[in-house]
């Protein structure tokens, strides 16, 4: 099976609060096996975690090797104070402090750093991308310094602002990546980054009852547009389920996600090869030692 580029061990995909209160008073390493041992079931051998603030995801790196699985994570994510990703991380106001962040993450023995450069689709607004991206500046500052640090960089984006300004700071690998517009697609496909569109978070709520079909379906169907040109361009993208998330349980994350990719692209070995290249590129680089 394909590995796993994009999980949140914190969450279970059903209950965020009760999920993340497993954790609150240090973090409960049955939980973290059942989870564990999911993914050995389903025989996948990588996982990249997206962090967040208990530890969970560095006390999964630690018992991920007795289940096989080659497990990456930034142990927590990093947002400006004020901007969407206090719920995953730790914030900062200044380059100063976020530059401090990167070394804390160092200490703490990450992978490599995850940022948030703009906020989530409210599904309950028409989907819209909520708060205010982070200045193209900034965000190539943010990926300069971690570079600088040896740490390749996973970012949360969505929206034709946020993922230019991601491309253009060099950014390794661009999360959800919503609402891209054909533009936005073709410059993708001439960098080197990797795209981890996540379609199952959106796809996944089809139907649920908590939100409007008709705005899922939206987001779905552009989401597929997308998929499409990024292959028919051969830009890098890669399979991750955002594993946790509402409605995305590790049990089949990734297998809905790769359902997803061959029902849009088509079952061909062509479409297998391009998304085993993608994560390759994620395997390759997101450890520690980037760039050396
Ligand atoms: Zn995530």
């Amino acid at each position: 099976m394909f590995g796993e580029c994009h999980a949140h061990m914190i969450m279970d995909g059903a209950n965020y609060r009760k999920a993340v209160g497993l954790h609150a008073h240090g973090v409960r390493d049955e939980v973290v096996r059942a989870h564990l041992s999911a993914y050995q079931k389903l025989e996948v051998h990588f996982v990249r975690d997206g962090g967040d603030s208990f530890g969970v995801s560095k006390r999964a790196k630690e018992l991920a090797e007795e289940y096989g699985i080659d497990y990456r994570t930034p142990i927590f994510a990093i947002h400006k104070e004020g901007h969407y990703g206090s719920i995953v991380g730790r914030g900062f106001r200044n380059m100063k402090e976020y530059h401090q962040r990167v070394l804390e993450a160092k200490s703490e023995g990450a992978d490599f750093i995850k940022i948030m450069t703009t906020g989530l689709l409210d599904f309950a607004d028409h989907g819209r991308i909520t708060g205010t991206p982070l200045p193209a500046g900034e965000v190539k500052e943010m990926v300069h310094i971690a570079h600088e640090e040896g740490f390749a960089v996973m970012s949360h984006t969505n929206g034709v602002y946020g993922v230019q300004a991601a491309l253009e700071a060099g950014m390794d690998s661009i999360e959800h990546g919503n609402f891209m517009d054909e533009e936005t697609v073709k410059m993708l496909a001439q960098t080197s980054t990797v795209w981890v569109p996540t379609l199952v978070t959106v796809r996944n709520l089809l139907g649920c009852g908590r939100y409007e079909d008709a705005v899922i379906r939206g987001i779905m169907e552009a989401g597929e547009r997308n998929l499409a040109l990024a292959y028919a361009k051969d830009a890098k993208v890669a399979l991750g389920s955002d594993a946790g998330a509402y409605m995305v349980p590790h049990e089949r994350g990734i297998m809905d996600e790769y359902h997803a990719f061959l029902s849009i692209l088509g079952d061909t070995r062509e479409v297998h090869e391009w998304m085993i290249k993608g994560e390759e590129e994620i395997r390759r680089r997101f450890l520690p030692g980037y760039g050396s």
